[in-house]
């Protein structure tokens, strides 16, 4: 295995990549989808089940890990991959998404945001050098840089200063990581919509050097036809040879899409969050199983989909544990949406890899037109 973090081109087809990252915990085939285990745990899932979806990496939120169980904690147990017993890669994240989102009273300086924990109301501080801590703490083995997500809707001028100050705070997050060899540092370009400071934001980053380089600032309401408009330039203003993430992406057409555009990493809550609400991704696109028409359905979700869900139980009986609120609804429908997430990421690395990446896309637009399967 390999002691240190590196990043392997395997193939191109157009934009699209396929390659490797080797860490010492092991091997992330990208492009890469990353379940996301929040507190500890990806909800309704064993770790063990989890890496049975595909999965090579999880991510795991610093915000939460350190209110609750703390990121001291956690060290003294261990580090995190021994606590959630998940003993392959983990991302984390820099906290300062979930500051913004939810908690209370923040104050934000040059220096950080001071803010109140929206669990019990106590008073915390991240800073780039508090991030890259609690970071270390935890064990991650690519740590995200501390950088500022300005709330929507926002004018340029309010986006470049935010994203100006986020470089500063990228600078310091280089600083404070220090030397930390089989770890990661990944930058974060941010710049809304704007080409001209997405491509100032890229050249800071570029100039200060990071093992890979994340697009943030995205997924966050702007629709995918912004989204894909704002990655048909971005990644091409980061470099070949470091993984390129997309941060909270996305519904299967928009990983399929940014793919397509260069990207190698993405993370999302979709499938699992989804995977308790009852709404199913499939080859043909959605399914909500609350729907009346399923209940006498003897038919699997989705007939050459391998996971537990669609081999041994019907569409009837996942109707029925959905409205009976039972605990197996969504421990099934989270695997079969991470387990069809992942088939779309194995997919496309094969396609890319033989050079017929246009074909599949055109395969899974034109299943997912199909729609669902008639009722019975
Ligand atoms: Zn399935």
């Amino acid at each position: 295995m390999s002691e240190r973090f590196s990043f392997e081109l395997k193939a191109t087809d157009g934009v699209a990549r396929t390659g490797v990252i080797s860490t010492p915990r092991g091997a992330i085939c990208t492009p890469a989808f990353m379940p996301v285990g929040t507190a500890g745990t990806v909800k309704a899932m064993m770790p063990e089940s989890v890496r049975e979806t595909g999965a090579d990496i999880l991510l795991g939120n610093t915000y939460h890990l350190m209110l609750r169980p703390g990121a001291d904690r956690i060290e003294r147990l261990g580090g995190l991959h021994r606590f959630m017993n998940w003993p392959r890669p983990i991302l984390t994240d820099s906290g300062g998404f979930q500051v913004m989102s939810l908690a209370g009273l923040r104050k934000l300086t040059e220096h950080g945001v001071t803010f109140k924990s929206h669990i019990d109301g106590s008073k915390h501080e991240l800073t780039p050098e508090r991030s890259m801590e609690v970071q270390r703490l935890l064990g991650s083995d690519i740590v995200m840089c501390f950088d500022e997500c300005p709330a929507l809707p926002a004018t340029e001028a309010a986006v470049a200063e935010s994203m100006r100050l986020s470089m500063r705070w990228a600078a310091r997050s280089k600083d404070a990581f220090g030397d930390r060899p089989g770890h990661a540092l990944f930058g974060i370009m941010q710049g809304g919509v704007t080409r001209d400071l997405r491509e100032e934001s890229a050249e800071a980053l570029r100039e200060i050097g990071f093992d890979g380089y994340a697009i943030g600032g995205l997924a966050v309401g702007e629709g995918q036809a912004a989204m894909f408009g704002v990655l048909d330039y971005a990644t091409g203003f980061l470099p070949e040879d470091r993984p390129r993430y997309l941060m909270g992406v996305g519904k299967p057409d928009d990983i399929v899409g940014a793919v397509k555009r260069g990207v190698d990493m993405m993370d999302c809550v979709l499938p699992s969050r989804s995977g308790r609400t009852g709404q199913v991704f499939t080859r043909r696109g959605v399914v909500n199983i609350k729907n009346a028409r399923h209940a006498d359905d003897p038919r699997p979700l989705d007939e050459l989909c391998g996971c537990p869900a669609c081999r041994n139980y019907s569409r009837a009986y996942l109707h029925h544990v959905f409205r009976s609120h039972e605990i197996i609804s969504s421990m099934l429908l989270t695997w079969h949406n991470l387990h069809y997430f992942q088939e779309i990421m194995a997919g496309m690395r094969d396609a890319i890899a033989e050079g017929r990446f246009a074909a599949w896309e055109e395969e899974f637009h034109a299943t997912r037109a199909i729609g669902d399967i008639e009722p019975v």
